[in-house]
């Protein structure tokens, strides 16, 4: 149980809804900021501003799977008030307050660092990454069933990249009945495929692989579908690019060549808003037990 770690939800979205209910469930004494136009009555939990919040009181503090802006500015869907976070805010928490984000970027890691507050990168975890590729997998069946007029089932599929996110598109898209090749750099990842009965090729030979393909799922955030590449495709290969923003495609050139490319980010908290948010909740609930656990024995 959390009974007595005092929690700090800053901003976010639909998927927060999970948090709160989770840390709540576990008796955490959870502050509510950003959150005053949402309807939903937490017990347990305390809507209040940055300004309101004990901050020297706090355990650890929250932020949404986007972190903050440059500027520090946190994202929130629940209300119409600006939300900053500054690195005085952080001074004000003790020392053991933990900062928990999906992502981060220069602004966040400096103040965080500036003020030796731990921070944790949850979407940097695996075990996040590789619940995450649950509904991302899901999201993309979806895109491409929207934009064909194929069935999966024995279309050609090219899926690039074996990480935490390829390795469940391939594994998907073959037991729908696709024809599976997956493109990886490295020789290990070459047997693994091999392993899985899907096709392996080099990425170094991509431009040769694509003259038959139907499907294209990216998961490589580096440019990889070049010009090169797409000019070798068929003009109905659709090109799905899952990698961080700005994809690994060079969507100027399919534009121009008539191919549809489409940037999906974000999937997960489109498709499966609820699920995405109890992915999220399970292991920060996890990380703040262990937090509270490793507090108690100090
Ligand atoms: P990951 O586990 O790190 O896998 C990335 C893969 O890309 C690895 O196989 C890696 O190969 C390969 N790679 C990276 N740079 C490369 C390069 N320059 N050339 C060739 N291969 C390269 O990452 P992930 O968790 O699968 O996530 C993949 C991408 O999807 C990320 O950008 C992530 O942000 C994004 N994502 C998107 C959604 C969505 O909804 N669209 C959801 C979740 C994640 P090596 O092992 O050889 O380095």
């Amino acid at each position: 149980m959390l009974t007595g770690q005092q929690v700090a939800i800053v901003g976010g979205d639909a998927r927060q809804l999970e948090i709160i209910r989770k840390l709540t469930e576990l008796d955490a004494t959870v502050f509510l900021i950003g959150f005053d136009q949402l309807d939903h009555g937490f017990t347990g939990a305390t809507k209040c501003s940055l300004e309101e919040v004990k901050l020297d009181q706090l355990d650890a503090l929250v932020l949404p799977v986007s972190g903050t802006s440059l500027n520090g500015e946190v994202e929130t869907i629940f209300s119409n008030e600006k939300v900053v976070l500054k690195e005085e805010h952080l001074q004000q928490t003790p020392s053991h307050c933990t900062v928990f984000s999906g992502i981060s970027n220069d602004y966040l890691n400096q103040i965080t660092n500036d003020t030796s507050r731990k921070l944790v990168k949850l979407f940097e975890r695996d075990d996040v990454a590789i619940y995450n590729s649950i509904p991302t997998v899901e999201g993309t069946v979806m895109m491409v069933i929207q934009h064909t007029d194929i069935t999966i089932h024995q279309s050609n599929v090219a899926v690039l990249g074996l990480g935490r996110v390829g390795m469940s598109v391939a594994r998907t898209f073959d037991a729908l009945g696709a024809n599976v090749a997956v493109g990886a750099r490295r020789p290990e990842h070459l047997a693994r495929i091999t392993e899985m009965g899907l096709k392996p090729f080099y990425l170094s030979e991509l431009e040769n692989k694509v003259s038959t393909l139907d499907v294209c799922i990216n998961t490589i955030p580096a440019p990889i579908v070049t010009a090169q590449v797409i000019s070798k495709m068929p003009a109905h290969t659709l090109v799905i690019d899952l990698a961080s923003k700005p994809g690994g495609t060079d969507f100027r050139y399919a534009e121009k060549r008539g191919i549809k490319a489409l940037l999906a980010p974000g999937l997960p908290g489109i498709v499966a808003p609820k699920t995405a948010g109890q992915i999220i909740a399970k292991v920060l609930a996890q990380l703040l037990l262990e937090n509270a656990k490793n507090g108690k024995g100090e």
